[in-house]
């Protein structure tokens, strides 16, 4: 290894341990990058921010908090959030105790000293059979519900409002380059670099992929980069790169993102020995593979570029899906067209140049189990020379061969998943989903309930001190991009891109920083003139 990616590499591990530590990582002057403005300074936020129960309460990590904050000031109310957290933690009990929790949970709300819980099971209860999970969504919602009313009212007369106010307008300041500190290069795209960088704020780890702004004019990619971007905004899941941050310097355009530092799937499949990759990683990335595309799919979103390179690994050795270059939202008709996504991994219905909609997804999840349990991919050796046209051809006519690699259930979901005809693919049909591929027999082995809360032990772990990529020196540099020059008429495109903190991600990494104490008439910024 040479002594340039030495170095990069002890810079990044060193920033990375500090990261993870708790509040090591982040700047002396954080209290300056994350001071409160004057609550008199939010009065115009106060009169446009959309007053939505959900969004304010709920979705909002500080907002949450906030609204928490407030109701534990009044038994009552600390009592109703009680009862909703009893509920989530019920919702992530393992099937051994779910039993004992279930029992113990319904007396709660039995007992409960709120005449509304009280009344609320007994009517729950005359409705007949006390399904748990009709119970608990009926429940949760006439909670929400009850909260969404006067609480809800009070709270935003309250001093933990105005906090959230604060908070918001922390949020909303501009973001620059001078936020993070940046560390070595992690990978190559088509409009420039992806490199590790760090929040001064908080010390938290983050990837920034750089979209060259010469480069993204002189290939017409204003439209697809503004199109990712949107998309990742839309999207909010643990099996999905989140986007944290958007904001341009001189040269680039930039995607704060979550960062994955155990490498690529290619990787593990390709570049780790001989050996291939145990069942139990290949059922357990399936099934987040496959949680990720859900949660896509219900935003309607069709993500349309499955391979192993774009399927990335955290240090805990859970995988996000990355890279929504390719992806599209759905029209009304959940039906678009194109020609897209890579050689030897685009679905039949793609390749023929008709419409489709997510069916193709489902084409990409077989192509993945295929691949990681062949160490190939079904319609091609690895590193095989083939033209485009040819890989097309078979994957419209050739049926993929199984080997002694393959167990039963692993051929029957691959070759269900790689049906030609999507009418008959598995999760096709009219009215299927997600739902019917989790209960193939391929995935008996994973509780997806717990799955999804992130509380399913990964059954590979990244070694921390390793860096999971190409050495510094054998990632090729950019060439300068020659004749292009940018204008006024680009300012438009970039003002559409840059704009700052993304709201989740944002007050996620915010919410554990200590803001000053709220109920002191001194807490700064806070005494209304
Ligand atoms: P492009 O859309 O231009 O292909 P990608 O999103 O695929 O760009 O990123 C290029 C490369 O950068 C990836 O192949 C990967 O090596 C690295 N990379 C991208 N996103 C991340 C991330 N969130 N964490 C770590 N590495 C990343
Ligand atoms: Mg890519
Ligand atoms: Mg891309």
């Amino acid at each position: 290894m040479e002594i340039e990616t030495m170095a990069a590499n002890c810079a990044l591990l060193k920033a990375r341990d500090a990261g993870n530590a708790y509040r090591k990582g982040r700047s002396r002057k954080w209290k300056e990058i994350l001071h409160f403005p004057h609550i008199n300074q939010c009065k115009e936020l106060e009169n446009s921010i959309e007053r939505d129960y959900y969004s304010l309460c709920v979705n909002q990590p500080i907002g949450k908090q906030l609204f928490k904050l407030f109701c534990a000031t009044e038994p009552k109310l600390q009592h109703l959030i009680d009862l909703l957290e009893e509920m989530a933690k019920y919702e992530v009990t393992t099937d051994d105790l779910k039993k004992t929790s279930r029992d113990k949970l319904i007396n709660k709300f039995k007992t409960s000293q709120s005449s509304m819980v009280r009344e609320m099971v007994h009517k729950e209860m005359q409705n007949g059979n006390l399904n748990m999970e009709n119970f608990i969504s009926s429940c949760h919602s006439a909670l929400h519900e009850y909260l969404s009313g006067a609480p809800f009212s009070e709270y935003q007369n309250s001093m933990y409002f105005d906090r959230f106010l604060q908070w918001k307008m922390v949020e909303r300041r501009p973001v620059t380059q001078d936020n993070f500190r940046e560390y070595r290069i992690l990978g190559k795209g088509g409009f420039g670099e992806v490199c590790a960088c760090q929040s001064r704020a908080s010390g938290k780890m983050y990837a920034c992929k750089k979209l060259v702004k010469k480069r993204v004019k002189r290939q017409g990619g204003e439209k697809m980069v503004l199109k990712e971007k949107q998309i990742l905004e839309r999207v909010n899941s643990r099996f999905v790169v989140s986007l944290a941050y958007t904001y341009e310097t001189k040269d680039s355009l930039c995607l704060v993102l979550t960062v994955m530092d155990g490498g690529d799937l290619g990787f593990h499949i390709y570049k780790m020995g001989n050996q291939k990759l145990d069942k139990n990683r290949v059922q357990f990335y399936a099934a987040e593979v496959l949680c990720g595309l859900d949660h896509l799919h219900k935003h309607n979103v069709v993500y349309r570029d499955l391979k192993p390179e774009n399927i990335l690994l955290d240090y805990e050795g859970h995988i996000r899906i990355s890279d929504l270059g390719l992806a599209e939202i759905l029209p009304e008709n959940k039906l678009v067209k194109g020609r897209v996504g890579t050689a030897g991994y685009m679905a039949p219905e793609v390749v023929a140049g008709t419409s489709y909609g997510v069916s193709v997804d489902w084409w990409g999840l077989g192509c993945l189990i295929y691949e990681m349990t062949a160490k190939k991919p079904p319609f091609r050796n690895h590193k095989e020379q083939i033209s485009k046209k040819d890989l097309e051809q078979r994957i419209l006519e050739k049926v993929e061969l199984y080997d002694k690699m393959f167990d039963e259930e692993t051929q029957n979901i691959c070759q269900k998943l790689l049906a030609k005809n999507p009418k008959e693919r598995l999760g096709c049909r009219s009215g299927q989903g997600a739902e019917v591929i989790k209960s193939h027999q391929f995935f008996k082995n994973i509780n997806f309930t717990l799955l999804e809360a992130g509380m399913m032990q990964p059954p590979f772990i990244p070694d921390p001190r390793a860096i999971y990529c190409d050495d510094v020196s054998d990632i090729d540099q950019f060439a300068a991009v020659k004749g292009v020059t940018l204008d006024e008429a680009d300012e438009a495109f970039y003002a559409e891109f840059n704009t700052g903190s993304v709201t989740v991600p944002w007050q996620t990494e915010a919410k554990d920083e200590p803001a000053e104490p709220i109920l002191s008439k001194s807490s700064a910024g806070y005494e209304k003139l």
